[in-house]
């Protein structure tokens, strides 16, 4: 865009140029010819402003964009900070709501996948896996080890590994 402008402004010099010039000329013929050349001048001025005007369209239009892209960064980055990493149980990590931060929300645990490509998306429930609770992300499909149940009385509730085995072993 400023390489067009540049030109414009050299172009729009020339013409003054020879627009001083025409005072000294004799012949017809001579001001034909410098009339020639002023207009061939005149259209390239306004061929690099035309040009300078698409640039100056997209540029803006890529502005626009940048600007939506960087709201958007900002306000995950607000939301990132509402959350920290917390060990659901031993090497299962998730991110969960900070108390100070849940504004009437109820303590929940967003998926860490997503959450590294600027995704929140909220852990559910989704049955147990031997003595331990199991959540599911619904947006990338990961399965999350949870805690682990707190008592014999709760396997056996839930139909846990344990309770078969006592089943089993009896
Ligand atoms: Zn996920």
């Amino acid at each position: 865009m400023g390489m067009f402008i540049a030109n414009a402004f050299t172009g729009l010099k020339e013409a003054g140029t020879l627009l001083k010039g025409f005072s000294q000329l004799k012949t017809d013929a001579e001001v034909a010819q410098k009339t020639i050349e002023l207009n061939q001048i005149i259209a390239a001025v306004q061929n690099d402003l035309f040009e300078a005007q698409t640039a100056y369209s997209a540029a803006v239009g890529r502005i626009n964009e940048l600007e939506k892209e960087l709201m958007a960064i900002k306000d995950w980055s607000t939301e990132q900070q509402r959350y920290q990493l917390y060990e659901l149980a031993p090497g299962s990590f998730v991110y969960r709501l900070k108390a100070e931060m849940a504004h009437s929300e109820p303590i929940h645990d967003i998926c860490p996948q997503c959450y590294e490509q600027s995704i929140k998306s909220i852990l559910q429930f989704n049955g147990y896996e031997g003595a331990f609770h199991k959540y599911s992300c619904s947006c990338c499909q990961t399965m999350i080890l949870g805690e682990h149940l707190r008592s014999d009385v709760e396997v056996i509730s839930t139909g846990g590994t344990r309770f078969r085995r006592w089943t089993e072993g009896y």
